[in-house]
């Protein structure tokens, strides 16, 4: 971990128990919305309870697939041998920032966002009295979020033809509904 030093004085700051951090040095005091990093950073707290940051530990897992990846179409031993390094710094980055206190990042699969999206559209279909036109919205998402979740680049042409094997001008006369 990397300690973040008070512009004032180069003192390190130690965490408060009202979860602010103070200047050992200046009594300075500061929040975690002080603090500003790179994208791939993250502030954190030593077991000293000093003020840090970390290489994000989502960030190292995403390093962690490309090096396997890397070193699973490696041509030579020398591209296998950088993949290996690649992704030992990157497990080094995860284990220190997990040491310092970063929880392990959730992923989901593709399986439990499918059903979280459609157990999402049965509340909402059970619990309210909607009628068949909302009811055919909610659907609509559904199948949006899947395709979309499958391939980002996907049209609204593409959600209809791939979910209903119509036209758009067909769902279009399904009920009042414009389209641009
Ligand atoms: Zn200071």
């Amino acid at each position: 971990m990397i300690l973040i030093h008070c512009p004032a004085c180069e003192g390190t700051y130690h965490l408060l128990s009202n979860g602010t951090f103070q200047c050992l040095t200046c009594d300075r005091q500061i929040t975690t919305r002080d603090i500003s990093l790179d994208g791939q950073e993250t502030w954190a707290v030593d077991p000293a309870a000093c003020l840090g940051y970390v290489t994000d530990p989502a960030a190292s897992l995403t390093d962690m697939d490309d090096a396997i990846e890397e070193y699973a179409s490696a041509p030579d031993r020398e591209t296998r041998r950088l993949a290996l390094a690649h992704f030992q710094a990157a497990l080094t980055a995860y284990t220190e920032a997990r040491e310092n206190g970063l929880a392990q990042p959730r992923r989901y699969t593709g399986k439990e966002i499918r059903r979280a999206i459609n157990d999402a559209a049965d509340l909402i279909n059970e619990k309210l009295n909607l009628d068949e036109p909302e009811s055919d919205i909610v659907n609509l998402c559904v199948n949006a979020s899947i395709t979309l979740m499958e391939n980002p680049k996907a049209s609204f042409e593409q959600v209809v033809t791939q979910n209903y094997g119509i036209t758009v001008e067909e769902i279009m006369s399904w009920w009042d509904w414009g389209y641009e």
